[in-house]
């Protein structure tokens, strides 16, 4: 007896041929009046991609690993190059082979702390894949026996995981991932017996606007580093740096990295290398979506994009976007006022409630830009209630500002 066996594909930004750059690229205005979309467009902006990457690879004090599964898109991982980003933090076997197609040269490292045993094998004998994270004793016993599995020679790099108390992130991600200090000491120390590159990583949680956390992680890794005893390569102060959304106004990038570096130079370690692992702050605003307005009900718009589509983190998480009303027959654009959004499945938590700021006369058939959904977007789209469809296009003009709009209480 045989089982057919299926893999549902459709969503996967994973699953697209890379597609070299169109010789033009439209604005976000041409494609709407021309073609009057029904389903969401994706509006893909690679040279601001390519000018934020180049900006934190010239200003970050160390090596800059783009968090892969962010945004997995093929132009997207492109621009990234473009903009000089020559490594990648990977979490699974696709996320690796769609990098490895794409760049050959690229430096791979696998920073889930929980992998697959093939998963294992495949990365280090046919993906190149040298660095790989763990945070307990059965990962790091179980990367040496998979690694030893390939006969494959090579220096391998272990990263261990160090877990953070809660912070003041947005997205915590302290109860998930990570090794306690003492247990983080003790994997330092048998990685070192086992390892060519030792490394100690934390994430300080998604989204967070503070860069003294980066300072207080940097110490507790200092603590765990001379309770190890042993000599480290690497310090990996993972990804978390924070965009601009309208009520969320972050300091610039370069706070951030002045406090990481002065707390890395606190740690007093000679030889060392600095790793980030930056995912949002590199891509959000290089994505904008192009949704219509299906109905409206007073101050509630219906929308063909929703939570199981690009916008999740509008749900439950209730993330604001910098939003533009496009209109192509013109007209007046009244005063702003706030807006929720209801997306198009017919589960009631299929809502955004903003409130997003948009022109008072909104209307069935306008259509509605918004802004900075480069990260954690588009690779979330799901199949649910057949809504899964959505163009992806790339276009030249700049996305809706992520100007803060402060909203009276
Ligand atoms: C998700 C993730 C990142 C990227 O986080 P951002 O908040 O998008 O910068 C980096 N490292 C690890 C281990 C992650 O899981």
């Amino acid at each position: 007896m045989s089982v057919v066996a299926r893999t549902r594909s459709a969503v996967s930004p994973l699953r697209r041929q890379f597609v070299a750059h169109p010789v033009r690229r439209p604005t976000v205005d041409e494609v709407v009046t021309a073609d009057r979309p029904e389903e969401p467009i994706h509006c893909l902006r690679p040279a601001t991609v390519a000018g934020i990457a180049h900006d934190f690879v010239r200003d970050f004090p160390g090596d800059v690993l783009y968090a892969v599964k962010c945004n997995p898109d093929p132009a997207v991982l492109r621009a990234l190059w473009d903009g000089g980003v020559r490594h990648f933090d990977c979490a699974s076997l696709p996320e690796i082979r769609v990098v490895r197609d794409m760049f050959p040269d690229a430096a791979i490292h696998f920073m889930h702390p929980i992998k697959a045993r093939g998963a294992i094998r495949e990365a280090w004998d046919r993906r190149g894949v040298r660095d790989f994270v763990l945070d307990s004793a059965d990962e790091l016993a179980k990367i040496r026996m998979e690694v030893a599995a390939t006969g494959v020679p090579g220096a391998l790099g272990l990263i261990v995981r160090v877990g953070l108390p809660k912070g003041g992130a947005k997205l915590d991600l302290s109860g998930k991932f990570g090794a306690t200090a003492d247990e983080a000491a003790d994997l330092l120390r048998a990685a070192r017996a086992c390892a060519a590159t030792v490394g100690i990583s934390f994430h300080v949680g998604s989204q967070c606007l503070d860069p003294l956390a980066w300072r207080d992680a940097l110490a507790l890794t200092g603590q765990v580093i001379a309770a190890a005893g042993v000599k480290i390569d690497v310090v990996d102060v993972g990804g978390g740096f924070p965009v601009a959304y309208p009520d969320q106004e972050p300091p610039p990038l370069g706070a951030f990295f002045a406090e990481i570096e002065a707390g890395f130079e606190r740690l007093g370690l000679d030889g060392v290398r600095l790793w980030a692992e930056p995912g949002r702050a590199l891509v959000a605003a290089g994505t904008s979506v192009v949704v219509q307005v299906q109905a409206r009900r007073g101050d509630a718009l219906y929308v063909n994009d929703g939570v199981y589509g690009s916008l999740s983190d509008a749900g439950a998480l209730a993330f604001r976007y910098p939003v533009r009303l496009i209109r192509p027959a013109g007209g007046a654009c009244a005063e702003a006022t706030g807006f929720s959004l209801f997306g198009p499945t017919c589960d009631s938590a299929d809502v955004m409630h903003g409130p997003f700021m948009l022109p008072a006369d909104v209307a069935e058939g306008d259509w509605i830009e918004i802004g900075q959904l480069g990260a954690y977007g588009a690779c979330l789209r799901t199949a649910f209630n057949g809504f899964d469809r959505a163009r992806i296009i790339e276009v030249a003009d700049e996305a809706p500002s992520a100007e803060p709009v402060r909203i009276a209480a």
